[in-house]
């Protein structure tokens, strides 16, 4: 007979008794320029599950910018949350973390970033009453430690490339993915060639457009790039048939991030061989086993593998690396730089990031714990209003 653990074969199962969700509200080590938005400050939304165990799992919901985007921001996520998805979670078996999910699925339209919010929350939990981490739980970790990329996204070359140096002395990072599209094509691929010229062979660089060019101006982009001796560009345009024209034209990879929303979208790339290269983001998937199944696609197809991050905080980018270490290839590496980014730690204890790498927790679950004073204080609720109002600047128009 088949061996079920006892806590799935219990005769009262573990059920989901409280469902909670924060906003926490804080500041970045400085202005994060993208083509669609300048981010001041970083917004988490944070969801824990309370079980009849005592367990509590908590997952994280993030965007990049508001709305600026995505369909989802922390806010409305927080809504459904609280609205539609507590009263299907509440008295849930938590044990059994597909097909939960599945019954959400059903029930609940899209909502991709609050799904996956839910089930690392389960995850978690599930960890926790199993003594095993995330990884596990996820079908088994091939690796323990991800190389992880910082983006240099300042909007001053001088201050990118002191940046750099810094992140080069301190052994923390020695992939640089630099933020253009705001300016003209040719500031832009001047402003590339310039880092890429101080680094030398000390740092690798790439660029994430954003969707922000036309297919002509990736053409005369993508030329001027190979030159500066850019290795990789991320989506610089934003339909999927551009992307997979621009494909293979330059000796330069094309990276898919934001064409790629779950594992549909990646079938539809991969069977028009779309990219070179698959940014896969969790939240952006609709959860950790969507981004297996986003990972599973891109090697059926050939395509190469990125570990994606929608600048979550320390809980969101722990989930992110226990799925992405479970990968069968990860040639490209990860971005987990997001707790990074942040002044202010809400763990009881850091991540550990160093020699050019994050290391994946061995702990169960996440194999974190939150630092219940600081997410009490960064709680927007208990914030004076003022304190981080606009976190997020208006678009620039040039
Ligand atoms: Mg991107």
């Amino acid at each position: 007979m088949q061996h079920i653990p006892r806590f799935l074969a219990g005769t009262s199962p573990v059920t989901i008794e409280r469902v909670e969700t924060l906003l926490l509200d804080l500041p970045t080590i400085r202005p994060h320029q993208l083509s669609m938005a300048t981010m001041n400050g970083q917004t988490l939304m944070l969801v824990r599950l309370r079980c009849s165990d005592g367990t509590v799992g908590v997952g994280e919901g993030t965007t990049i910018g508001g709305l600026a985007y995505g369909e989802e921001s922390p806010e409305g996520m927080k809504l459904a949350i609280d609205t539609y998805f507590a009263p299907l979670l509440l008295g849930a078996d938590a044990s059994h973390v597909p097909a939960l999910m599945a019954r959400l699925g059903k029930a609940i339209h899209g909502n991709r970033f609050a799904k996956c919010a839910v089930e690392t929350a389960l995850f978690d939990a599930l960890g926790q009453r199993t003594g095993l981490p995330v990884s596990e739980l996820l079908g088994g970790r091939v690796r323990d430690r991800l190389p992880v990329a910082w983006t240099l996204a300042s909007g001053d070359t001088a201050k990118d490339i002191d940046e750099a140096e810094r992140m080069l002395a301190q052994r923390r990072h020695r992939i640089f993915k630099l933020k253009i599209g705001r300016r003209s094509v040719a500031q832009d691929v001047a402003h590339v060639a310039a880092i890429k010229k101080a680094l030398g062979e000390r740092g690798v660089v790439r660029v994430d457009v954003n969707m922000a060019w036309s297919e002509l101006q990736a053409r005369r982009g993508l030329a001027g790039l190979v030159d500066a001796g850019c290795e990789l560009v991320e989506q610089p345009v934003a339909s999927a048939e551009a992307l997979a024209r621009l494909k293979g034209q330059f000796q330069i990879a094309v990276m898919a991030d934001e064409s790629l929303t779950g594992p549909v979208s990646a079938f539809a790339l991969a069977r028009v061989a779309g990219a070179d290269v698959f940014a896969v983001k969790t939240e952006q998937s609709g959860g950790l086993q969507a981004a297996q199944q986003v990972a599973a696609i891109a090697d059926a197809g050939g395509i190469e593998l990125y570990g994606g991050t929608m600048l979550e905080g320390a809980v969101g980018t722990i989930a992110a690396a226990h799925a992405f270490a479970t990968f069968r290839n990860l040639q490209w590496g990860t971005e987990l730089f997001g707790p990074l980014l942040l002044t202010e730690e809400i763990l009881a204890e850091p991540l550990r990031y160093q020699d050019f790498e994050l290391t994946v927790p061995s702990g169960p679950g996440l194999g974190l714990r939150l630092d219940e004073d600081r997410v009490q204080f960064f709680r927007r609720d208990k914030q004076q209003p003022s304190v981080f109002a606009a976190t997020v600047a208006a678009p620039a128009i040039d």
